[in-house]
């Protein structure tokens, strides 16, 4: 894939980058090495001011770092500069709790001291999707850095702008040279790196097929590996919800980010009794949305990604209604220039269809009638994925059912999935392994070296 800044609103390649050679790679490896030792010989306080930089700089120009986000891959200007104020917000959150996160743990044993003690494990690379191009990376970076350990990364190929960005904010926060580095290779050239011993470990977030490769090579390489894979999030609304209120947050939680989020809700599985009236409420709030040039103000859902990206779900949405789903509104793509698709809903996808089972990357709504809880729970099981689900209800035994039985990573009771630094962020099922966030995410890429002392 080439690297370069493809405008989705018209396709316009605005800018194309030359491609690291392996000699600059192995550089930036270099570089990232001797910034771990230099790194892991830092206090705490010293590596929090650098964090804090971090997060000034991406507060203080949240709009510039938005300004590339949109240009790139075509998510709402507004939304952007909300991801870039978010980034800034991970910063914080690890520049104050690191310390407290990576605090020795004593241990009652039959020595006289024992303890686990948290150590940085070295340069990690990490493989990012352009979807968040901002936030998914700093996820990964803010814990990463505030370990001792040192991140490289490789970007999506049409999010360069956001990758150099990013780069750029950690060496201006003052992390010694090498600590944060851009790497702009395709991804045919991440075995290389992963097989390379300097490199210890790696975290993906994207799709299944580079999951299972990166994880793959690693696995021989006897390397650690988060995955954050892809999903399709259930969204369950029962009678007793605030309908009105589980209509409008539903209608943001699939449609966010132009409908390509890996945490958008996907599936929505109403309950019988509510099922024409949530409909009907949907059609008018999916209708309502405004489509349009993602940098203004007034936009709700800009262009997908690339025309790749419209392709898949236009072909998505047509296959699953030749196998006899039905459409209700929209999920159509719209002519003209740029990749813009029209936000939608389906109903009755049969079993057999593979709309059924696979993800919808962009802003169709699966709508299904179910006749209670129980119904709701199996379908959202039946799928592969298990990332997050959203359930809706007010009923005490409803919720503690769902929390318990429905396999996700998260599950939000009337409120919609959404990553939070303080919140662990992760999946299970082919939605990947490992946790980001919180405590989970900064000892993900620890030593949790266990000390006796006799
Ligand atoms: P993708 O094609 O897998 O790309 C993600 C990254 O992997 C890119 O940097 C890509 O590089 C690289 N890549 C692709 N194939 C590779 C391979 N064989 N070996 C090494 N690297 C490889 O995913 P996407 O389509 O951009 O992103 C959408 C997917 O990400 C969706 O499934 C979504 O649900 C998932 N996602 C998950 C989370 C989560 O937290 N669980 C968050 C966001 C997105 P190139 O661009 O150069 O191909």
């Amino acid at each position: 894939m080439a690297i370069q800044t493809q405008n989705p609103v018209n396709g316009e390649i605005i800018k194309k980058f030359e491609a690291h050679t392996d000699a600059q790679v192995d550089e930036a490896i270099k570089a990232s090495l001797s910034a771990h030792k230099i790194l892991r010989n830092w206090s705490f306080e010293d590596r929090a001011k650098a964090m804090q930089k971090a997060g000034d700089i991406l507060e203080k120009e949240a709009e510039d770092f938005g300004k590339i986000m949109t240009l790139e891959m075509g998510k709402t200007f507004k939304s952007a500069v909300a991801e870039a104020k978010k980034c800034a917000w991970v910063c914080r959150h690890y520049a104050e709790r690191a310390e407290g996160y990576l605090a020795d743990e004593s241990v009652e044993s039959g020595a006289s001291k024992s303890y686990r003690k948290y150590l940085p494990i070295g340069p990690v690379l990490a493989v990012m999707p352009w979807n968040y191009p901002f936030w998914q990376v700093m996820r990964f970076a803010a814990p990463a850095l505030m370990a001792g350990n040192t991140g490289l990364l490789k970007h999506a190929s049409n999010v360069p702008q956001c990758a150099l960005a990013i780069e750029d904010i950690f060496e201006r926060a003052g992390f010694p040279n090498g600590a944060f580095k851009t790497l702009l290779i395709s991804g045919s050239k991440v075995e290389r790196i992963l097989r390379d011993d300097r490199v210890r470990a790696a975290t993906l977030t994207g799709s299944e097929p580079a999951g299972a490769s990166v994880a793959s090579i690693c696995g021989e390489e006897i390397k650690p590996t988060v995955l954050e894979l892809g999903g399709s999030d259930p969204f369950i609304i029962m009678p007793s919800a605030d309908i009105q209120k589980a209509v409008s947050v539903g209608t943001t939680a699939r449609t966010q980010n132009n409908g390509q989020s890996c945490i958008a809700a996907k599936r929505f599985l109403v309950h019988a009794d509510i099922y024409d009236d949530v409909k009907a409420k949907f059609i008018k709030a999916f209708e309502a949305l405004k489509i349009g040039d993602p940098m203004a103000e007034e936009t709700d859902i800009g262009p997908l990604v690339n025309k790749d990206g419209r392709d898949t779900i236009s072909k998505q949405v047509e296959k699953a209604i030749k196998d006899g789903a039905k459409r209700v509104t929209g999920a159509e793509p719209i002519d003209g220039k740029g990749y813009y698709f029209k936000p939608g809903i389906i109903e009755d996808i049969p079993k057999s269809s593979d709309a059924y089972h696979e993800e919808i990357f962009g802003p169709v709504m699966l709508l299904y009638k179910v006749k209670n809880l129980d119904e709701a729970i199996e379908i959202a099981n039946e799928s592969p994925f298990g990332l997050g689900s959203s359930v809706w209800t007010t009923d005490k035994a409803e919720q503690d059912k769902a929390i318990t039985r429905i396999e996700a990573g998260a599950t939000f009771i009337n409120s919609m999935t959404s990553s939070d630094p303080r919140l662990p962020f992760g999946g299970i099922k082919r939605s990947g392994y490992g946790r980001e966030l919180s405590a989970e995410g900064i000892h993900a890429f620890c030593n949790v070296k266990t000390v006796s002392i006799a």
